[in-house]
Order: structure tokens, then C-alpha cells, then sequence
């Protein structure tokens, strides 16, 4: 049976999260304040978090970003801000998914179910592996347990998706992959979006780690196909 823990200081949402997703067959714990939440992950082993983003004491994005150090199980953030996801995104914390309040809590059992069933398989395809899990090409380092990416030592900021597909592609170098390829796998569970969204992520990944954008040292375009990870 999962585990979620939900992080979430309003009592009446807490229960009804806890009470919908226990009818999936899911085990729950509720932390009402950051700071025991972030307690309560760092001494337990939980499947996948749902963390509110207003919390007392330590916020979501704290929250979020201390258990990323150590852990890369799915975290679903929630916000009553529409303002908020652009900021966690920005942030580049490594949430998996946002949702914004109110929603509905058959809502919140599918993507906890997607996002489960998600990371069972990268974790059976052995691509997300142990702690402090790193991928270190030439002067690119990729910590994937923080998920933070470092060129020459310096660390620049990732998006979630932007990261994600970056990593995705250092693992598979020097397979060439069409955008329709790279779309389904990084994108796989949003209705929204197309092709393009692939082009423009790329654009952004490499205006972070090359230097010259015109001659690619780690994303190659590969005319007509899509795009390749150089080794
Ligand atoms: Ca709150």
C-alpha cells in the first residue's frame, strides 16, 4: 500500500484529502504545520507528498526544497494563488506537479495515482537511482536528488520541465530523439501543449550551459530528426 503524507495546514482540506484518497486504498498521514511535516518526511519513508504552499512555521517552498535534498519522491504542491506556480516554477524546486485550490479531491487521487504509477517506473528503469545521484559530463553536473544543474561549478536555474528533459537526455547520449519522443516522455501526463513547448525548452537549456549557441557542446540539432546528447 502508498504512503502519501499530506502538509497542510487547513484542517477541513487535510481531511478531505485524507479521506478520498484512503478510499483509493492509500495510507495517509497529516502534518498541519511545515516544520513537522519536513520532520515527519526526514524519519519516514512516504510514496509520494502533497504539500500546501502557505504553512506556519516553514513554508512549501522550504519544505520542498529540504526534502528535494535528500529525496526525489513525487511532491504535488498546492497553492490558493494562481501567482504561486509561476513562482515555483521559477524557483526550479522540483516539484512534480502544482494544483491550485480549490480542486477537486477526485481530481487530487488521479494525479497522485499518475504520479505513482510514474515514478514506479523510472524507478524499475533504473533511471532514478540512489541518494546523491549525480550525472557529470565534461564541465556539466547534474545532481539529480536536489535537482540542481552546475556548469563549472556554477549552478544555474531549471524549471522542473527544463531540467527533466535535460536529464532525460544526458542519460540516453548520443540517441538521437524526435520532439514527439521527447514531448510524450517529459510531458506525458499534461493534456496542454505540443511539440513546440519541446523546441523552446530546448532554447532555454541551452542558453543556460552552452557557450555558444551556434556550436553545441552538449544538444545537438540533428536536422530534421530532433535532438541528441553528445558525449
Ligand atoms: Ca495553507
Amino acid at each position: 500500500m502508498s504512503k502519501i503524507l499530506i502538509i497542510e495546514d487547513e484542517t477541513d482540506i487535510a481531511d478531505l484529502e485524507k479521506d478520498y484518497l484512503e478510499l483509493s486504498d492509500f495510507e495517509v498521514v497529516v502534518c498541519n504545520t511545515g516544520l513537522t511535516g519536513l520532520q515527519r518526511a526526514q524519519s519516514e519513508s512516504f510514496d509520494l507528498i502533497v504539500l500546501d504552499l502557505m504553512l506556519p512555521e516553514l513554508d512549501g517552498f522550504e519544505v520542498c526544497r529540504q526534502i528535494r535534498q535528500s529525496q526525489n519522491i513525487p511532491i504535488i504542491m498546492v497553492s490558493a494563488k494562481k501567482d504561486d506556480i509561476d513562482k515555483i516554477h521559477g524557483l526550479g524546486l522540483g516539484a512534480d506537479d502544482y494544483m491550485t485550490k480549490p480542486f477537486s479531491p477526485s481530481e487530487l487521487v488521479a494525479r497522485v495515482k499518475a504520479h505513482l504509477s510514474r515514478y514506479e517506473r523510472l524507478v524499475g528503469s533504473g533511471v532514478v537511482k540512489s541518494e546523491n545521484d549525480t550525472v557529470e559530463i565534461r564541465g556539466l553536473r547534474i545532481d539529480k536528488t536536489a535537482r540542481r544543474v552546475f556548469i563549472e561549478g556554477e549552478e544555474k536555474i531549471f524549471t522542473t520541465k527544463e531540467f527533466d528533459l535535460l536529464t532525460f537526455l544526458a542519460e540516453n547520449p548520443n540517441h538521437v530523439f524526435t520532439k514527439e519522443e521527447l514531448f510524450r516522455e517529459i510531458w506525458d501526463m499534461e493534456s496542454i501543449g505540443d511539440i513546440a513547448t519541446v523546441t523552446v525548452h530546448i532554447k532555454k537549456i541551452r542558453e543556460k550551459i552552452e557557450k555558444d549557441n551556434s556550436k553545441p557542446d552538449y544538444i545537438e540539432t540533428i536536422w530534421g530528426v530532433g535532438y541528441r546528447f553528445k558525449v
